[in-house]
């Protein structure tokens, strides 16, 4: 089994309308969507959820009302100020802890003298297995404002792999995050080969080079395409020799293109909405990796 990500240095590079291609042009792949905090590839999927499980990461304190004595050790102990003292309820105060500034230490479990405060998992979001018309797909959703993509991430790509195993698929291709923060780091380790997808632009470049840095730290094969390789010819060659000197192998071009926005308004992907310069292109470098991957 195998398995390539497909990454680009920031979001909105054409990522997911390649990896959406890419399942459309395989036959016995596992479909991940590893890009946890903006997932997008669903809305060209269609996946049709077959297995819902939910996320939990880390915990967060709750004070039970009905058995706190108002000794405050809890505000006095809490570095991070989740603790507030609400008034005084008939000569005693009271305490209570604010979810969203908790940070789980456990701090004031332990201190708290008549044991009055509940630690429960903190429910982060959620992770699903679906059945699409490329195959199977994972995929999740990370909660506005949870921490941990990184985590969730990593049960994305094993729960792919074990999918992968259990239909005898050959290949995962995964659309992972953008950037080359912890989720980036959590959705190569492991991986046959990353796809890079570069912008020509200035900005592109120096995202394209701290992906090819991530890339070369984990020894991971790499492919770097550019896409709208025309709105700046002379950045898209600077790219792509900047990419062979790095050990990077190039898989080729994809045009600007408008029926790429029109395949994605339909919600189909380039190859299947069959129209325009890209489906071609995006055919090529398809073929090229699946040679040399
Ligand atoms: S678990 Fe830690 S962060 Fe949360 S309220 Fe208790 S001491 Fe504060
Ligand atoms: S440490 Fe326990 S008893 Fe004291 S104020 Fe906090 S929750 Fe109440």
């Amino acid at each position: 089994m195998k398995e390539l990500v497909i990454i680009s240095g920031k979001g909105g590079t054409g990522k997911t309308t390649i990896t959406a291609s890419f399942a459309a042009l395989s036959e016995n792949a596992v479909i991940a969507d590893a890009d946890v905090d903006a997932s997008d590839l669903h809305l060209i999927l269609h996946p049709s959820v077959r297995i819902d499980n939910q996320f939990f990461c880390g915990h967060e304190a709750e004070i039970r009302q009905v058995d706190c004595v108002g000794c405050g050790a809890c505000l006095a102990h809490c570095r991070f100020e989740a603790v507030k003292m609400l008034g005084d309820n008939a000569g005693e105060a009271e305490f209570s802890i604010d979810a969203s500034s908790c940070e789980g230490c456990g701090a004031c479990v332990r201190l708290c003298p008549v044991k009055a405060i509940d630690f429960h998992e903190r429910y982060c979001g959620e992770w699903y297995v679906s059945d699409t018309r490329f195959g199977p797909m994972v995929h999740a959703v990370l909660g506005a404002g949870a921490e941990n993509s990184g985590k969730l991430v990593n049960i994305v790509r094993t729960n792919a792999k074990k999918v992968a195993t259990e239909t005898g698929r050959s290949l995962i291709i995964t659309d992972g995050p953008p950037g080359i923060g912890c989720p980036v780091i959590s959705s190569v380790t492991g991986a046959d080969a990353v796809l890079a997808v570069a912008e020509p632009t200035l900005s592109g470049i120096h995202d394209l080079s701290r992906v090819i840095e991530l890339a070369r730290h984990f020894r991971i094969k790499m492919f770097v395409c550019v896409n709208k390789f025309d709105i700046n010819p002379g950045l898209t060659e600077k790219i792509e020799r900047l990419s062979e000197e790095s050990g990077a192998f190039i898989a080729g071009r994809i045009s600007y293109d408008r029926e790429v926005t029109n395949a994605q308004n339909e919600g189909l992907s380039v190859i299947e909405h069959n129209k325009g310069v890209s489906v071609g292109e995006i055919k090529s470098i398809w073929g090229k990796i699946s040679r040399e991957f």
